[in-house]
């Protein structure tokens, strides 16, 4: 394949002919050796500006990226389309994982996609050092900077592989970065002399408008009844896509919600439905999104607005990436103003209230001082509030902080699997006084996950218990039994968030918050809900004109098709001939009345009613027209 150009592969594998603008000249930036740094929005076609010359080039791209199952989603259609592409992650089995390996090792894979986590993994990184590696990808570049809105602290473990791999090039790929973030980027991956690629941000079928209102759900019910097509509706909280998607189904209009909170099958189906284009109306949260391929969307709308306008662009991108016209929809209600102090106040609260929840935590999870290190913890910050009498939102902030701060690591939303390790050594095992049923079940344990012994496994508490003839109740609380007896540990499998100590615990008055963490972070957020303020409630210009200036572009002009530019949309000059004939069409109208009173015209010349009194006095001069001051007559031919 090395000998093919990119444009047979384009055509072989994903049957296209033409590359999309800048998509080439970032392949051939990537074939040459450079580092590379490619911005083309949502649907400019980044996937493929890594996939075509990993086919091309002899040995492994690596793709490095922020979720498991957008990983999995593209390797799913690579190898759909005959394209050797595997994913490691938390979800696999150490087995699965290893067969991988093996194969990369062999060269029968081509991509392979990770997220940043598994380069702190060192026996990765050793396996990596005997690998044929071409190209590193990092997509979603954007999370490596603090500047960045979407931050993510496990991004800045890439910067090994540069450390480690000096001579492998770099492709970073983002479809959202301000010029100080995309410095950032190449700094932060030490990228030497790379080739920028940026294509303009605007997306020129979109018209973005935004609605003030007093009730949202009527606006967004009269937007939808006028408008045609597949919608997405942006909303903040769980409870409110719920709300609103019944709202519109009692109206009649085909929807349904979606949330981070949903079970996966729950949310693959209702994805689905969506996707086909049996259900028009997403109702959302920002969960929703990433990753999807939806090309017909029509309509985008936000009942809340969002933070920044990374976020809002991205969101709203998702609206025709077919190319045809489409709308986006920001509904701003008067208390929105207030909002955006509000979040950052929760997002940045004080600094002695943030040690006080360091201290706190560490209280309700029982960890001691110079402890705690590497411990996981299951952690649900809102029973930690209710019995500390503590406020939500703000905890939240300083949680998120403290994690910045490199105290803990919080996850959230995790669907992990089961896991077991040994704590014992088998020899002690023949000194243990198990029941035969639950020596039993240890025994199928030891035959189908043999490296127990030396680290934790995923299990399938399913497949033990037709295993052993029982069911997985049983099986769940034998494992708890052995726990109990100190043979091994078991983490059952868990959608709970947990909070993970990468630090011992340290006297709170020696809790650190560095400019870098908590200063320098809080004026870059006010800046950025400064900017969306502004999107919002500052209709003096081209909206589009003013993102793109955010986004470092040089935009002259207007986009034509923003409210403000519709709102100023040159107004056609007042034609004599026209308003003659039409004046006649109007008597008509009222013909029995003969007279025809000159307000009445009113509504008809909003713009140019003063040139149509203006001329009704020269047709009165004239002699054309009869008038009393307020009505006006045809003239009676003599
Ligand atoms: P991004 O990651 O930039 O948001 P994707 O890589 O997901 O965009 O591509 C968006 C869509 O555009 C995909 O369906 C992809 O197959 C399609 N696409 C990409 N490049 C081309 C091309 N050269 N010709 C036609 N379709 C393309």
């Amino acid at each position: 394949m090395s000998n093919n150009s990119a444009h047979s592969v384009l055509e072989h594998y994903w049957g296209y002919t033409l590359f999309r603008p800048m998509q080439e000249e970032i392949i051939n930036s990537v074939l040459n050796g450079n580092d590379t740094i490619g911005l083309l929005p949502t649907g400019g076609g980044k996937s493929l500006t890594f996939q075509v010359p990993a086919l091309m080039m002899n040995g492994l791209t690596v793709v490095i990226t922020p979720l498991i199952s957008l990983m999995k989603d593209q390797v799913d259609h690579l190898k759909e389309k005959g394209i050797r592409a595997a994913c490691v992650h938390v979800g696999i089995t150490r087995s699965e994982s290893d067969y991988i390996y093996e194969s990369c090792l062999q060269g029968r894979i081509k991509l392979l996609y990770i997220s940043p986590e598994r380069l702190k993994n060192p026996r990765f990184l050793a396996w990596m050092s005997r690998c044929d590696l071409s190209l590193f990808v990092v997509d979603e570049a954007h999370c490596i900077s603090q500047w960045g809105y979407d931050f993510r602290p496990s991004y800045l473990e890439i910067k090994i592989l540069r450390e480690k791999f000096p001579s492998v090039p770099f492709l970073a790929l983002t479809a959202s970065a301000t010029p100080q973030v995309v410095d950032d980027i190449a700094d932060k991956l030490e990228l030497r002399k790379e080739n920028r690629f940026s294509l303009s941000f605007n997306r020129n079928n979109i018209s973005f408008l935004v609605r003030h209102c007093e009730i949202k759900t009527e606006m967004l019910l009269k937007i939808l009844k006028s408008t045609k097509g597949s919608c997405i509706v942006y909303c903040r909280s769980r409870q409110k896509t719920k709300e609103i998607s019944q709202i519109l189904e009692a109206n009649g209009i085909s929807s349904t919600f979606y949330h981070a909170g949903l079970e996966i099958n729950d949310k693959a189906n209702r994805q689905q439905q969506w996707q086909d284009g049996t259900i028009r109306v997403m109702v959302a949260t920002t969960a929703f999104g990433m990753g999807i391929d939806k090309p017909d969307v029509r309509l985008v709308v936000h009942i809340d607005p969002p933070s920044t306008l990374e976020e809002y662009y991205q969101e709203a991108g998702r609206a025709g990436r077919d190319g045809l016209d489409s709308i986006a929809v920001l509904l701003a209600g008067k208390d929105d103003k207030r909002t955006f102090s509000r979040r950052l106040a929760d997002a940045f609260p004080p600094k002695d209230f943030i040690k006080k929840v360091y201290e706190e935590i560490c209280r309700y999870l029982s960890v001691s001082m110079g402890e705690g290190v590497e411990t996981v913890y299951e952690f649900k910050p809102e029973e930690m509030c209710v019995k500390y009498k503590l406020p939500i939102n703000p905890v939240y902030g300083a949680i998120g902080i403290l994690s910045r701060a490199g105290y803990f690591e919080f996850a959230e939303e995790m669907n992990t699997r089961s896991q077991i390790m040994m704590t014992c050594h088998r020899h002690e095992l023949y000194s243990i006084d198990f029941s035969e049923h639950d020596e039993n079940i240890l025994t199928s344990i030891l035959r189908h996950y043999s490296g127990i012994f030396a680290d934790y496994e995923y299990i399938d508490e399913g497949f033990l218990a037709r295993e052993c003839s029982t069911d997985t109740e049983d099986i769940y609380q034998t494992l708890l039994r052995l726990k109990r007896k100190h043979v091994l540990s078991y983490i059952p499998h868990s959608s709970s968030p947990y909070l993970r100590f990468t630090a011992n615990r340290v006297e709170t008055k020696r809790v650190e918050l560095s400019p870098e963490i908590y200063d320098d972070r809080k004026a870059m957020m006010e800046h950025r809900l400064g900017a969306m303020k502004n999107f919002i409630f500052d209709a003096s210009s081209c909206r589009v004109a003013g993102m793109l200036q955010y986004f470092g572009e040089n935009f002259i002009g207007r986009c034509g098709k923003c409210d403000y530019c519709r709102s100023i949309r040159p107004v056609k000059a007042f034609d004599c001939k026209e308003f003659e004939i039409k004046l006649d069409y109007f008597f008509n109208l009222i013909a029995p009345a003969k007279w025809l009173e000159i307000n009445s015209l009113k509504p008809y010349y909003n713009q140019h009613f003063e040139e149509v009194c203006r001329h009704i006095r020269l047709m009165v001069e004239k002699g054309v027209l009869l008038s009393d001051g307020i009505n006006i007559s045809k003239k009676k031919k003599s």
